[in-house]
């Protein structure tokens, strides 16, 4: 949730483009993979930066959103590329009233045909966490960071409970980042009502969820570059799990008491140690 004075859309810009450019600098984002979405329910206009307008069918019917507006990363284009000219990468999408049909406002230098093909999972998340919470922002990004995407391919490491007494075991700071810890879905083919339904699911009860196989997927109420952050942090924690298989696992990590001291120090409620 955020208070006013709200970031205006050349800021949101902005900050899409900052986060697709870190994403590709921590090897989130090979090629035109990942995709990132913003929902803001405050009033923009978007006519100045976004001029041709068409009607769109959207991908569920969302009829609290009416009147909401998405900024959503193109199909095929590159997250890193973003912050050159952030409007020739994303769609703006105003939700219409009745919540089935949107207005999809698009630049003039556009380069791309339709929003990623992720978008009915961003939307789905997007929704079940808004009517949830009343935020009047929310983000997600998809990213496909590898060593969290080499680890999931790891049959010890598809179960929840190992994952995450497994990889938040390098750092203080990961467990504070991440209370609820990582989720996991079993692979999904990508872009199917089997891996958004999957999503919003874990989505519920984590920051961030590994798509076996494939990447995560990232929220946050707060900014587009901390959800950003969050794909960082399993990222980082995940390099130190390589790090420690590579060398025949000599690394002792926190032990479990230890990230409880620092949970009982730092206030953190969490159940995985
Ligand atoms: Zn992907």
């Amino acid at each position: 949730m955020l208070v006013a004075p709200y970031p205006e859309l050349d800021d949101l810009l902005e900050m899409m483009g900052e986060a697709g450019r870190h994403l590709a600098e921590i090897e989130a984002s090979e090629g035109a993979a990942g995709n990132i979405s913003v929902c803001i329910r405050w009033q923009i206009e978007p006519r100045t930066r976004f001029p041709v307008i068409d009607e769109i069918e959207l991908p569920q019917p969302v009829p609290e959103l009416a009147g909401a507006t998405f900024l959503v990363s193109g199909s095929g284009r590159r997250l890193r590329e973003i912050i050159d000219e952030p409007t020739a990468s994303i769609a703006c999408i105003v939700v219409d009233e009745g919540g089935k049909t949107g207005k999809l406002c698009t630049s003039y230098n556009r380069r791309f045909e339709r929003v990623t093909s992720e978008f009915n999972s961003h939307l789905a998340v997007h929704y079940d966490q808004i009517c949830s919470s009343g935020t009047n922002f929310h983000a997600v990004i998809h990213a496909q960071p590898v060593h969290l995407t080499y680890l999931s391919h790891i049959p010890r490491y598809q179960d929840e409970q190992y994952l995450n007494t497994h990889l938040l075991r390098w750092q203080p700071e990961t467990i504070i980042n991440l209370p609820e810890g990582i989720g996991f879905i079993p692979f999904r083919i990508p872009g199917s009502a089997k891996l958004m339904a999957a999503n919003v699911e874990s989505l519920r009860k984590h920051r961030i969820v590994i798509w076996a196989k494939h990447g995560v997927m990232a929220r946050s109420d707060v900014s587009v570059k901390r959800a950003a952050d969050r794909v960082e942090y399993a990222e980082t924690a995940a390099k130190y799990e390589h790090l420690n298989l590579s060398d025949g696992e000599i690394g002792e990590g926190l032990s479990a008491d230890e990230i409880r001291q620092i949970c009982t120090t730092f206030n953190v409620q969490q159940a995985i140690f």
